[in-house]
């Protein structure tokens, strides 16, 4: 669909925001319920399951899945029902008392797009360490993605920060190429699942750093290692390496539904179970929902229902609810 083709004078049923597997399978649902569907995504489809290597624990794919084949293939099926997708930034959202046409504003455009609807699927971005050299030496050995930069570093030497799932997910997947990878945790055990544990503790390429925390990235022109220091003794050391990925977990993205719906402490959205927000039209899913699974599979079951309540919210506004 040619962007310029996408009318701001339409009222869309349902506009959801974010292009991840929970904005895709809200989509297949409401389009395929006949609900006129735009969904808005900031940067490219698939959110993280985008830059994710293999998924294995999608249901179905008995050898695991490529993510970005599975998203591919979810956008693919969410276009073939009539799902209509604009590329941009959602800066803000317009809702007024006892009318029931929602505005959603985006980056630059001083018109809003229109809908009865929304749902948001804004999932969350990775948090960065805030230590001294990440920033400035992001791109040039900080990657925040192993999909994207691991084949950069062959037969070097790595660090990876975190000691969740996605960062030993990462880690095994980066001695395909590394010559060493040290996982940096800052406690004393690792978060992740117990099967990622295995495999990392088997793999002679991995090397635990445990009670440890990056007090600085060094490098001038690139990295060339990272300040250590252990929480418990206090002792610091500098351990040699060409690049550091951080993976030390998420902070959520919808920071354009300002103050319109309750969120928990951290800045997740409170959801009830039909998916609905706090603000009646608005419906939430995927990670940037409070909840305790982030997966994808989760993430496309929230997808569903929120899809589901939207499309009754729509037909009851339209009087067409089946009653
Ligand atoms: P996570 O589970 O929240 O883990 C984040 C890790 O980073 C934790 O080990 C945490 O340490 C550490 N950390 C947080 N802030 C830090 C800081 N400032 N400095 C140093 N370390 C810090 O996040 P994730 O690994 O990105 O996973 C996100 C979600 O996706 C999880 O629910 C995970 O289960 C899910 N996921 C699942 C799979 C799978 O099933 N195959 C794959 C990918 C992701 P502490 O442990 O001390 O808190």
């Amino acid at each position: 669909m040619d962007q310029d083709e996408l009318s701001k004078k339409e009222i869309y049923d349902v506009i959801i925001i974010g292009g991840g597997p929970a904005g895709l399978t809200a989509g297949l649902y409401t389009s395929r319920a006949r609900v006129s569907t735009l969904l808005i995504e900031k940067l490219g489809i698939g959110g993280q399951a985008a830059i994710t290597d293999r998924v294995e624990n999608y249901p179905g794919f008995i050898e695991g899945v490529a993510g970005p084949e599975l998203v591919h293939n979810m956008e693919e099926q969410a276009k073939s029902f009539g799902v209509k997708t604009l590329f941009g930034e959602v800066t803000r959202i317009e809702v007024s008392d006892g009318d029931s046409v929602k505005k959603v504003f985006m980056h630059d455009e001083p018109e809003p797009y229109h809908c009865l609807a929304i749902i948001v699927a804004a999932g969350h971005e990775q948090r960065k360490l805030g230590v001294p050299g990440e920033w400035g030496l992001t791109g040039r050995g900080v990657s925040y993605c192993a999909t994207c930069d691991g084949a950069f570093f062959r037969d070097r030497a790595v660090a990876v920060v975190g000691g969740g799932d996605v960062a030993v997910e990462e880690a095994l997947f980066l001695t395909r190429f590394v010559s060493k990878v040290y996982i940096i945790h800052r406690r004393d055990r690792l978060r992740a699942t117990k099967i990622l544990q295995e495999r990392a503790a088997k793999n002679d390429k991995v090397a635990l750093v445990l009670d440890s925390v990056v007090d600085e990235i060094s490098g001038d022109a690139t990295v060339n290692g990272v300040k250590l220091r252990n929480v418990n003794t206090g002792e610091t050391s500098f351990l040699s390496v060409d690049g550091v990925f951080v993976f030390i977990g998420w902070n959520p993205n919808p920071s354009f539904l300002g103050g319109l719906v309750d969120k928990s402490e951290d800045g997740y959205i409170i959801v009830d179970k039909e998916m609905r927000t706090s603000q009646e039209g608005i419906f939430a899913c995927g990670d940037c929902c409070e909840k305790n699974l982030r997966q994808i599979v989760a993430a496309c079951g929230d997808g569903a229902t929120a899809a589901f309540s939207a499309q009754h919210y729509v037909e009851t506004i339209k009087g067409e609810a089946y009653v």
